[in-house]
């Protein structure tokens, strides 16, 4: 490397590129090269460390992978939304709701607050686990303000069963919050309600539906899971962060009673459209189901 700076190297290309490390070597140049090509990485850009450019090549090839398949999902989903496939989905998956609905207790309620406890118990925590936990809390603290005057250690070993520590403290924080700043009056708009701490879209969504009826659908893993499968979409790996997914799911939305729709997608993906051996023998999505069209070509070995 004599007479060059440090973090220079000469190569075949004749090309001297102001390495930031003297340790290149072929497959470094050829990654280099291949990156250029790619036009991730113009001529003369400083680069990291030898060991990334293996990462960047690779990612490259993830990134135009996922590319692919997000183009494909989206042709899709325009070839879906042209046709009856929409509207067939709304018809026989409400169908299906209106046949099973499951009856819980937060179900049965319009009082915001109590649908804004259940709906933070029921993260990621299974329904019939959260159902008894959730009647002792609404019984013990009946309002917003029963809950933001109690100490936190008391909801905390309240939600201890479910594990949900860290949530005890954010609910008893919202209902302060709610309190102070909205004088006890429920919140009654999604971004109002985004603002509590440990509030997502979902949360606030689906309070808005089923509390006040208004059209907002929601979009979770269970109901990405439906709609990536029925539809042949993919979303890439945050589902609700997923633009296509938040389409699908606003076309597949009725335009009234949005809050049963929201219960039935949920109750089809607990029930039916499982993560794991869902029951498509079954379904009565099936005779349209991309999925289930895909396995019967391609079978499991
Ligand atoms: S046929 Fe299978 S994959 Fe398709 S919606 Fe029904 S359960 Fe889900």
């Amino acid at each position: 490397m004599g007479g060059l700076a440090r973090g220079t190297h000469r190569y075949r290309g004749g090309c001297v590129p102001p390495y930031q490390f003297p340790h290149t070597n072929k497959g470094c140049i050829q990654a280099e090269r291949t990156l250029q090509m790619l036009g991730a990485l113009p001529c003369g850009k400083p680069l990291p460390r030898l060991w990334r450019l293996g990462g960047l090549l690779k990612k490259e090839k993830m990134v135009a992978a996922a590319q692919e398949r997000l183009e494909r999902s989206k042709k899709n989903l325009q070839e879906h939304l042209g046709t009856g496939k929409v509207k067939w989905f709304r018809r026989h998956l409400g169908a299906w709701g209106d046949r099973h609905f499951r009856d819980f207790p937060w179900r049965r309620t319009k009082d915001p607050y109590a649908i804004f406890v259940a709906e933070f118990l029921l993260q990621q925590t299974n329904a019939a686990k959260v159902a008894p936990i959730y009647q002792t809390f609404v019984a013990r603290y009946p309002t917003l303000g029963d809950l933001a005057a109690v100490p936190v250690e008391e909801v905390v070993s309240l939600l201890q069963p479910l594990g949900l520590f860290g949530r005890a403290e954010r609910l008893r924080r919202s209902a302060q919050i709610v309190l102070e700043k909205y004088g006890g009056k429920f919140p009654r708009t999604e971004a109002e309600l985004l603002e509590l701490p440990g509030v997502g879209p979902y949360i606030a969504r689906s309070v808005c539906a089923h509390a006040y009826g208004q059209p907002l659908a929601v979009l979770d893993t269970n109901v990405a899971r439906i709609l990536e499968r029925f539809f042949g979409l993919e979303g890439g790996r945050v589902k609700w962060r997923s633009s296509l997914l938040w389409e699908a799911a606003l076309a597949a939305a009725p335009k009234k009673q949005v809050g049963v729709w929201n219960l039935a997608l949920l109750d089809f993906g607990a029930a039916v459209c499982t993560a794991k051996n869902p029951g498509c023998a079954e379904c009565p999505l099936r005779s349209q189901c991309d999925w289930a069209a895909q396995q019967i070509r391609t079978p499991c070995p």
